[in-house]
């Protein structure tokens, strides 16, 4: 069986459900559907709430977001369905205006209620695909995905969810089945959490691998897998095919196809995924899979992740280099920091770490803790951050045979005038990683991409 994914591109309008509908029409009744919410909602409810929270005109914002509901019910579900969805939304917009009350009310936005509101997407949209596919049965992803806390995040209970998942869809044969992605809740209190924003990708993950799919289908608004943000890069070309381990840092650098944790779930069990175009169906996509195509392509993509923050510790570190990276590192993993690029230190002994700017204050906190003995001796005179940075990410299999790649990509940013205050010598076999000033990024990615296609 395959677990299907349509993104929010491709569940907006009445006509890319049509599309939605005849893929899912077309394939074996054990399919499994993950939807988000419609296209561009999830940012329209979270606007919509600061509005209530300040006080604005958040009531007429509530009716568009009916209003246009109402019209893909009336477009798009099956006749014989439509009463019960209309009774199912209606429920659910009345849970949201009663919330974005309550919010203007208290002139407040607990993070909570944030949640609440933000999940109403996926509440909304998952009856409505359900009810315009013949015979599909809709399931509520709140029942089987469950999250803990973590540091101030809510992960997924990996172990207790896939139990669940595996119950929900005992009766696999009896579908197709409809199920929103994103949505979660917490296992302890029964609040309604979610998987991060791009989660939906997540949820079709923790599904297929729970239910052993043969192939999880991420079905967006492109041809596949491109070696740039197409929105950058107009002439970025569409991957046949790709690792696991590739398309993993691909989106951990910023690649916005697929929600990093997605990949992890699926890889382990070693399910394939492909990224297919819900307004092209007939075009191949890409492969995700254990192996690369190397040859053709040694690199497979640069892509940026902008909001980084470079962390610099400096003085006179008489300790091995390796032990202060390791020590560093593990603090910092430690509090939920994760380091995109440790710096070599050059002939100045500075230690340098990526990290993104939310961190800034937590990677603080743990480095002072680490280093106290340092910092008390004298030997560590300075912990201090630059902001308004970027990391860019060079990444391929095909990186670890090409000699002086580092150089190149240097010598080329610097023709062009653009400072690179860090760079990743050697710390990966898949990825080479560059932090540039966040003005320069758009510039460094295409002189970049240039260089390779
Ligand atoms: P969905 O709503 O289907 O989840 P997303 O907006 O999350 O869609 O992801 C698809 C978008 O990711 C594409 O429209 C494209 O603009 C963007 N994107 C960024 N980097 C890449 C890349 N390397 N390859 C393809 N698409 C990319
Ligand atoms: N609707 C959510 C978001 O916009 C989840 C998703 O689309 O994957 O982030
Ligand atoms: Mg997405």
């Amino acid at each position: 069986m395959n677990v299907l994914k349509f993104g929010g591109t491709s569940v907006g309008t009445v006509s890319s459900l049509e599309n939605v509908r005849s893929i899912v029409e077309s394939l074996p009744s054990d399919t499994v559907v993950v939807v988000s919410a419609l296209g561009g909602l999830t940012d329209k409810l979270i606007a919509t709430a600061h509005l209530a929270a300040a006080g604005g005109d958040w009531a007429s914002e509530a009716d568009a977001i009916a209003e246009r509901h109402y019209n893909i019910i009336e477009g798009i579900v099956r006749q014989e369905n439509k009463a019960n969805t209309l009774n199912v939304v209606d429920a659910l917009l009345d849970e949201l205006r009663r919330t974005y009350e309550g919010v203007s009310l208290i002139s407040d936005l607990p993070a909570k209620t944030l949640n609440v509101i933000v999940s109403l997407g996926e509440r909304m949209s998952a009856p409505i695909v359900a009810g315009a596919i013949k015979n599909a049965r809709l399931h509520n992803s709140l029942d089987f995905v469950k999250t803990e806390k973590w540091f101030d995040k809510n992960i997924a209970d990996s172990i207790l969810t896939h139990n669940l998942i595996v119950r929900e869809f005992a009766d696999l044969a009896n579908g197709p089945h409809v199920t929103g992605g994103f949505i979660s809740q917490d296992r302890d209190s029964g609040e309604i959490t979610n998987l991060g924003r791009g989660g939906s990708d997540y949820t079709a993950a923790l599904i297929a691998a729970a239910l052993d799919a043969e192939m999880l289908d991420i079905w967006t608004d492109v041809d596949g897998f491109m070696t740039a943000d197409p929105r950058i890069i107009n002439d970025a070309k569409v991957l046949p095919s790709m690792s696991f381990i590739e398309s993993m840092e691909l989106c951990t650098f910023g690649a916005k196809v697929i929600y990093p944790p997605t990949i992890y779930p699926v890889f382990h069990k070693n399910i394939p995924i492909r990224i297919l175009n819900t307004f092209n169906p007939e075009a191949p996509g890409t492969l995700i899979s254990d192996s690369s195509d190397s040859k053709d392509y040694p690199v497979k993509g640069v892509t940026a992740v902008k909001n980084t923050c470079l962390v610099r510790l400096s003085g006179n570190l008489t300790e091995h280099v390796a032990q202060i990276n390791t020590r560093a590192y593990n603090a910092l993993a430690r509090n939920g920091v994760s380091v995109f690029l440790l710096a070599q230190p050059g002939e100045n002994k500075e230690f340098s770490f990526a990290i993104s700017s939310s961190d800034q204050g937590m990677a603080y906190r743990s480095l002072n803790e680490e280093f106290v003995p340092e910092l008390l001796d004298g030997s560590l005179k300075n912990i201090s951050f630059e902001e308004n940075l970027s990391t860019i990410a060079v990444v391929g299999e095909g990186i670890r045979h090409m000699k002086g790649l580092d150089g190149r990509i240097l010598n080329t940013l610097l023709r062009l005038g653009i400072r690179t205050l860090a760079c990743s010598e050697g710390n990966s076999d898949t990825t080479a990683s560059f932090v540039v000033e966040e003005k320069d990024t758009v510039e460094a990615i295409k002189a970049i991409h240039g260089l390779f296609f």
